[in-house]
C-alpha cells in the first residue's frame, strides 16, 4: 500500500507540475523532449515559442521542444506534463539478415541489419528491384530507397509513386509496414492480382528510414533510445520550404536530410506519395499550413475515406478511429514546413501524411497486427494511380514527346495541375468523377483545351493530345511576317501568302527543314495568292518569297500538319 501512495504521489507530481528532471535528463539523453499542455493554455504561448505539434486532441497538445525551447516554455510559468517515454518491447536477441528476411521482418533490424536488407533484398529480385542510396548523412548513416517496379532496369512510361517513413526517428511503425509491404508485393506478384498490376504499371519508391540518426539515436545496435528529431535536433518535417511562410519557416538552415530529399524530388515525378508517421491513427490530407482546401478535396476524402475504411474492416473497428480515420491536415493542427505541403506545391505530387498507429516506438509483437490492419489499405492506396485522366502529350509535326501542363480550367489552384514525364510525354491526373475542362500548354507551341471531358474517379481515361509547335510571329493562325501575311499556318492543302501591297505575282521558294529547296510555286493575284501545298509532307518549312515586279521580298515559316 506504502508503495502504491509513493508511485501514486510521484506520478502526480510529473503529471501536474511539469516534473523537471525527467525533462532535463531526457533532453540531455536525446536533445529533445515531449510535453503536454492544455488547449487554451498552448494558445497562449504558441506564437511566442516554437512549438513542434506532435498530436492533437480534444483537451491537449502534445508537442516536441530543443533544450533552449524548454527552457522559454518553463519561463512561461504555464503548467505542462512531461511525457513518459515509450518502453519499447524488443526482442534483444541477436538475429543474422538472413532470419530477419525470413521472418518477415518481425523485429527491429539494427542499423548494420537494415543497411544489408536493402542490398540483400534487391540483389535476391533483381527483375523487381533496385537500391538507391539518396545521400549519406554527416554521421555516415545513410537515406536508403528501393526502388520497385517490372522491368526494374527500363525507363518505362508510368507514374511513380513514393513511400518515406519515420521522418520522426520514433515513429517505428511505417518502417516496419514498408519491409513487409516491398516484401509482399514480391512474393505475391503472379499471383495476387493487385500486388501484379501494381508492379507491372507503377514504379514505387521505398524508404524505411528517412531520418536514421533519429532512429538509432541510442547507437546502431538499438532503436531503443530513438527520438523525434535529426542529430541536430531539428524536426526534419518542420523544415521543408513552406506555400504560406516560405523557405525557412522553422529558423533553421536545410538539414541533411531535407537538401537529399529536396533533390531527391527534383530529380523525379511523383505522381503519388505517402509519408508515414506514428502518435496517432489518421489519414491526414492537404493542405496543413493553410485552411484552404486543395482543388482535389474530394479526390483526397474520397482515397482517405477508403483507407479509413479498410483499416476499420481489417480491424473489426479498433484501429483508424481519431476523427474518423480522416481528417484535412489544418482542421487538425496547422503544420508549417512540412514535406507533405512541400511535394504538392512545388512538385505537383499527391502527397499525404498517415499517421499509423497511438503507439510511437511500436513494441515488436504488434507488427504482425499493425501490417495485417494496413495491408489493403496500402494496396488500394497505391492503385489511385491507375484511375483518373492520363495520356501523352506531343509535338504534332515530329510525334516527339513534349514537357507539356495539364491544367483544369475553372478547378484547379495552389499548384494542383501536373506536368508530363520526360522523355515519355505522358501524365496523370488522379480525380474525382466529374465532367472537366482541361488545357495541354508548353512552351514554344499553342495550347489546346478540350472541353467536357469525362471522367471516372474508378477508371482510366484516356486523352492523348498533340500539339502544334508555334511560328514566329504567328498569331491566331495567322502569320505576319516582312510584309507578307501567310494563312492557315498550320496548312493542309493550301497556303495564301497575301503581300501588304498588291503586286501581280509573287514567287516563293520551299526549304526543308535540313534547308534543302523542295519546290517553286507562283502565287499571283488573281488567284487570290493562293498556293497547292498538297505534295509537302507534315512538318516545318521556310518559304523564301519574292514579288516579280517590286523589292517586296521576305521569308516565313510554314507548318503542315496532316
Ligand atoms: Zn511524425
Amino acid at each position: 500500500m506504502f508503495k502504491i501512495n509513493v508511485f501514486l504521489a510521484f506520478f502526480i507530481l510529473i503529471s501536474s507540475l511539469g516534473f523537471a528532471q525527467p525533462a532535463t535528463m531526457q533532453l540531455k539523453e536525446r536533445g529533445e523532449v515531449c510535453l503536454k499542455m492544455k488547449h487554451a493554455e498552448f494558445q497562449l504561448i504558441k506564437d511566442q515559442i516554437r512549438l513542434d505539434i506532435s498530436s492533437v486532441s480534444t483537451d491537449s497538445v502534445e508537442f516536441y521542444v530543443d533544450k533552449n525551447r524548454y527552457e522559454l516554455v518553463v519561463k512561461t510559468m504555464i503548467p505542462f506534463r512531461v511525457l513518459p517515454l515509450e518502453t519499447l518491447l524488443v526482442n534483444e536477441a541477436k538475429f543474422d539478415v538472413q532470419y530477419l528476411l525470413s521472418s518477415d521482418f518481425s523485429f527491429y533490424p539494427t542499423y548494420e541489419q537494415y543497411d544489408s536488407v536493402m542490398t540483400i533484398l534487391a540483389n535476391m529480385y533483381p527483375q523487381f528491384m533496385q537500391r538507391q542510396d539518396l545521400g549519406t548523412l554527416p554521421s555516415g548513416r545513410k537515406i536508403i530507397i528501393w526502388k520497385m517496379s517490372k522491368n526494374i532496369s527500363q525507363d518505362e512510361p508510368e507514374p511513380h509513386i513514393l513511400l518515406t517513413s519515420t521522418m520522426h526517428g520514433n515513429e517505428t511503425t511505417g518502417a516496419i509496414l514498408m519491409f513487409k509491404l516491398a516484401k509482399y508485393l514480391i512474393d505475391n506478384y503472379g499471383t495476387d492480382s493487385l500486388s501484379t498490376l501494381l508492379l507491372d504499371s507503377n514504379t514505387i519508391w521505398i524508404n524505411p528510414f528517412a531520418n536514421p540518426d533519429g532512429t538509432y539515436n541510442g547507437g546502431n545496435h538499438t532503436v531503443a533510445q530513438a527520438k523525434r528529431y535529426n542529430a541536430n535536433n531539428v524536426d526534419i518535417n518542420r523544415n521543408f520550404p513552406d506555400p504560406d511562410d516560405g523557405p525557412h519557416p522553422d529558423g533553421n538552415a536545410y538539414q541533411p536530410e531535407t537538401v537529399i530529399f529536396m533533390d531527391f524530388a527534383n530529380n523525379y515525378q511523383f505522381t503519388l506519395a505517402a509519408n508515414f508517421h506514428g502518435g496517432a491513427e489518421v489519414f491526414n490530407y492537404p493542405w496543413d499550413t493553410w485552411s484552404k482546401l486543395t482543388a482535389d478535396d474530394d479526390w483526397w476524402q474520397k482515397i482517405g475515406n477508403q483507407y479509413a475504411t479498410n483499416c476499420h474492416n481489417a480491424a473489426n473497428n479498433s484501429y483508424f478511429t481519431f476523427l474518423g480515420g480522416v481528417t484535412n491536415g489544418y482542421q487538425w493542427y496547422e503544420v508549417t514546413g512540412g514535406r507533405q505541403d512541400y511535394m504538392n506545391f512545388w512538385h505537383n505530387c499527391r502527397e499525404v501524411t498517415i499517421e499509423l498507429s497511438n503507439t510511437k516506438l511500436l513494441p515488436e509483437n504488434q507488427f504482425s497486427t499493425l501490417w495485417n490492419y494496413n495491408k489493403q489499405a496500402l494496396l488500394d492506396f497505391l492503385c489511385a494511380t491507375n484511375q483518373g485522366l492520363r495520356g501523352y502529350v506531343t509535338d504534332s509535326v515530329t510525334g516527339l514527346p513534349l514537357k507539356a501542363k495539364i491544367e483544369l480550367l475553372n478547378h484547379d489552384k495552389d499548384s494542383s495541375h501536373v506536368y508530363t514525364y520526360m522523355p515519355h510525354g505522358n501524365y496523370y491526373r488522379m480525380l474525382d468523377s466529374g465532367f472537366y475542362q482541361v488545357k495541354y500548354s508548353a512552351s514554344g507551341y499553342n495550347a489546346k483545351v478540350v472541353d467536357s471531358v469525362w471522367v471516372d474517379s474508378d477508371a482510366k481515361t484516356w486523352l492523348n493530345i498533340a500539339l502544334s509547335p508555334k511560328i514566329s510571329g504567328l498569331e491566331n493562325g495567322i502569320g505576319l511576317i516582312d510584309g507578307f501575311t501567310v494563312f492557315p499556318n498550320p496548312a493542309t492543302d493550301f497556303v495564301i501568302i497575301k503581300p501588304k501591297t498588291l503586286v501581280e505575282k509573287l514567287q516563293i521558294q520551299i526549304y526543308d527543314a535540313s534547308g534543302k529547296l523542295v519546290d517553286t510555286k507562283w502565287a499571283d493575284r488573281g488567284g487570290f495568292y493562293t498556293i497547292d501545298v498538297k505534295n509537302l509532307e507534315s512538318g516545318v518549312y521556310m518559304l523564301k518569297i519574292f514579288s516579280a515586279c517590286s523589292s517586296l521580298e521576305g521569308a516565313a515559316k510554314l507548318l503542315i500538319e496532316r
